[in-house]
């Protein structure tokens, strides 16, 4: 998984310099100055209503465009830049530009989404909630237009006062989405209670070639459920091919994300979706937009 890759991606991204510290400390540098000089992007990858197949949002993902070394995924760099405290002006930056782009988008007028991802570094400053409201206004968008992603393990930490931050984000209207659910520890507690808007179902639950017996599916059904017990909008991730999507319109799983849909795109690229926003009757009315 892309998040424990970041030791290696230190190591191989200077390749030769020998010292694995001499190295990390290259690499903070060169995302400082990436920073300053414009070279991270955010791409945009689509979600969608798995009934009627309407684009539902969008998740801003970053990746750095390095002069040298070409397009560099998240993986690779955001543990970097979280132990060296660059996440706090980069998640700015994500936050910022990926609500332009909602607003250039005109997300909230058309009842799209535009989700972020949030690092439990950023989560955990006090200014955080201040960081949101200053990015809503400078774009102009309605905060309920917002959808930031924490993991279990962000929330986990200290469950009493990330439910605070919690509240203090979603009453600035904000909502909140559970990330890659079902890879952190003790998931099922967590979800009974905590203030969030939505969850999103990791890939690997998924089922994939080795999955001969029925329990992969079991599980996914399961947790499908367990959002809709909480009247949460469930979102499947990874979702890679014509079974996947036959399988979550059966089980009746409301939202998907996955290559099979659309890849992370750059932002003009990603434009080109926005046709297949549902027309509003049949937002309305989704099982007419199903027959057609
Ligand atoms: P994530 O938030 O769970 O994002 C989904 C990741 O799964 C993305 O990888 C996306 O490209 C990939 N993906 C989407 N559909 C499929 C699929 O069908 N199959 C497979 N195999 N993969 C799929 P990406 O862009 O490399 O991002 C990896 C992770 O990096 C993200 O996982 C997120 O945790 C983190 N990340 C990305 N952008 C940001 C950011 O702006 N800030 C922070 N703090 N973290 C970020
Ligand atoms: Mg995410
Ligand atoms: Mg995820
Ligand atoms: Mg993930």
């Amino acid at each position: 998984r892309a998040k424990h890759d970041g030791k290696n991606a230190v190591r191989t991204y200077s390749a030769g310099m020998g010292d694995e510290t001499a190295a990390r400390m290259d690499l903070e540098r060169d995302l400082r100055e990436a920073l300053r000089n414009g070279e991270f992007v955010l791409h945009y990858q689509g979600q969608f209503d798995v009934a009627s197949g309407a684009l539902s949002g969008y998740e801003a993902l970053v990746r750095w465009q390095h002069p040298v070394h070409g397009m560099i995924a998240p993986g690779r760099f955001i543990p970097v830049a979280e132990d060296s405290g660059l996440i706090g002006p980069l998640g700015t930056w994500v936050l910022r530009e990926a609500c332009r782009q909602a607003r250039a988008w005109r997300a909230d007028e058309r009842g799209l989404t535009m989700s972020v991802n949030v690092s439990p570094v950023q989560f955990d400053t006090a200014d955080f909630a201040r960081l949101v409201q200053e990015a809503l206004e400078e774009a102009g968008i309605r905060p309920e237009c917002l959808m930031l992603e924490l993991t279990e393990s962000t929330v986990l930490r200290d469950v009493a006062s990330a439910t605070q931050q919690l509240q203090r984000l979603r009453a600035l209207g904000v909502r909140i989405a559970l990330d890659d659910f079902g890879t952190g520890q003790s998931a099922l507690s967590l979800l009974r209670h905590i203030p969030i808007d939505q969850l999103k179902i990791d890939r690997s639950f998924l089922p994939g070639p080795d999955d001969t017996d029925e329990s992969a599916q079991v599980f996914l059904r399961l947790l499908v459920m367990l959002g809709q017990a909480r009247r949460l909008n469930v979102v499947a991730e990874g979702v890679e091919n014509a079974e996947h999507q036959a399988l979550l319109r059966e089980m009746g799983c409301p939202t998907a994300q996955g290559f099979y849909l659309s890849r992370p795109l750059p932002a003009h690229q990603a434009t080109a979706l926005l046709p297949q926003i549902a027309a509003p009757a049949a937002r309305a009315a989704p099982e007419l937009h199903m027959a057609s």
